[in-house]
């Protein structure tokens, strides 16, 4: 990661990241432009950098933040109408570890409203356009994350990942995104979607820029208290891996050919390095799907309950009563994703079909917790793709929410069992799309993790000298 030094100021840096976030304007990435913010924080940086004194990890870094994180730079929208003009007192605690360490934030960036999405299309402000091809989606719910840094405005940039919205824009842009342990980052100032499965993550070009983010924004946070006790830097140092899984169920029709492949490619190198390829089975995984969403709407009902016109942003003015305020505030300024999982996840939580729906869900989510421990019992890490295609046509499932659902059918499951997963870079489709894979790995193993993923990055390498 470039840093600003003597020679190479925060300022040069920023005003770089401005000028591309300008010229790539048509991918409408951006929600807010911090110009202002970032160039007096660039030369408060700049100055102290003259001083001698030591600004951190990060100083002077371009980076940009999904607009669900709370921070009083911009209006905190989470890309929805009803959060227009909120501007909020609060700051995430990630953002305030990167911004402790010198990162500047130029920018809030654009996502699925609330973060209900794997396209970016349910955004108050229109699609990002894929980093690769116009026609395309980022994918989402980050999909201005995932562009801005595959467009390389931005070293890195802030994600959030309830069921795939950081590893799957990152698989449809090329780059590195990275969905830590449950608990593992605070979610203190982060608009809640699904409470027991949101994650804090960051998208990257490089695992070693991932290593580094984690590191600064790991760790227990007395304003979350899911935060698990540190032990992101002090993991033990476990055995060298030996053992990768592949899940057998993945590898069939409904999962593109070109990315089946790209997973037999990257197993072919590790056995050329003398890891152990191991089939597994996990027949629960099936159940991932449907548990998660019914488990996601049930907790999106309750978080979304509090957006009623009164306390933050947009208010209907049309209304005459106390309770017509809530309706229209709430019919005008959800987004229509929004409304269908309100509503499905108070019918799943109603007391006629808690039992049928809510509990079974419960049910198969332990189900899946334990295949993840018997899995590791028997691997050290599991290989697999991150969603069954590469980018899709812009409005192609818009239309057709359970298409668009299916999206996440690889990448549920993980945030129902808690661990960690990082979307790796695994070369591009005939048509030039990128495609992604994602490294699984048991609870707290985030760092091992990212670092192992180091191995499956060489091939690329070795491709590129073949090319040339
Ligand atoms: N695509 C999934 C959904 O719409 C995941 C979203 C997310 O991770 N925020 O629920």
């Amino acid at each position: 990661m470039k840093t600003a030094n003597k020679t190479v100021t925060a300022e040069r840096l920023v005003r770089d990241a401005l000028k591309k976030a300008e010229f790539f304007k048509d991918y409408n990435i951006f929600t807010f432009l911090n110009e202002e913010g970032a160039l007096k924080r660039a030369r408060e940086i700049d100055a102290r950098i003259a001083k001698g004194e030591n600004v951190g990890r990060l100083a002077g870094v371009p980076y940009a933040l999904k607009d669900n994180f709370l921070s009083p730079a911009g209006d905190t929208t989470a890309a929805a109408h009803i959060l227009e003009g909120f501007s909020s007192p609060v700051t995430a605690t990630a953002v305030r570890k990167l911004e402790s360490e010198g990162a500047i934030m130029i920018g809030r960036v654009n996502m699925d409203a609330f973060a209900h999405g794997s396209s970016t299309e349910n955004s108050y402000f229109g699609p990002t356009l894929n980093a690769y091809d116009k026609e395309r989606v980022a994918g989402g719910s980050s999909g201005g994350s995932a562009v801005a840094v595959a467009l390389d405005i931005v070293e890195f940039a802030t994600g959030t990942d309830t069921g795939g919205s950081i590893r799957q824009p990152a698989s449809f842009n090329g780059v590195y995104g990275f969905k830590p342990t449950y608990g593992c980052i605070s979610r203190y100032g982060v608009v809640a979607m699904a409470s027991s499965l949101d994650c804090v993550g960051f998208f990257t070009k490089s695992p070693e820029d991932m290593d580094l983010l984690m590191s600064i924004t790991a760790g227990q946070d007395v304003n979350d208290l899911t935060t698990l006790p540190d032990y992101y830097d002090s993991a033990a140092a476990t055995d060298a891996p030996t053992r990768i899984g592949v899940i057998k169920d993945f590898d069939n029709e409904s999962v593109d050919k070109e990315i089946r492949e790209a997973l037999k490619n990257k197993c072919e190198l590790l056995k050329a390095k003398g890891y152990e390829i191991v089939e597994l089975e996990m027949p629960s995984l099936k159940y991932a799907l449907p548990a998660y969403y019914i488990i996601q709407p049930a907790e999106v009902a309750s978080n979304l309950s509090r957006y009623d016109g009164i306390r933050y942003g947009f208010r209907s003015e049309k209304s005459e009563h106390l309770d017509d305020l809530y309706r229209n505030t709430r019919n005008e300024g959800f987004m229509p994703e929004n409304k269908r999982r309100i509503m499905i996840g108070n019918f799943v939580l109603s007391s006629g079909f808690y039992d049928a729906y809510f509990l079974k869900a419960a049910k198969a989510r332990t189900l899946i917790c334990k295949e993840y421990d018997k899995a590791f019992s028997k691997v050290d890490y599991i290989l697999m793709p991150v969603a069954p295609n590469p980018a899709f046509k812009l409005g192609e499932k818009v239309n057709d929410p359970v298409s668009m659902y299916l999206e996440d059918v690889m990448s549920v499951s993980l945030n129902l069992a808690g661990v960690p997963g990082l979307a790796i870079p695994a070369g591009k489709t005939a048509s030039g799309l990128p495609i992604g894979l994602q490294l699984v790995g048991p609870r707290r193993s985030d760092k091992n993790l990212i670092a192992f993923s180091k191995e499956l990055e060489i091939d690329d390498a070795i491709e590129e000298e073949e090319n040339v």
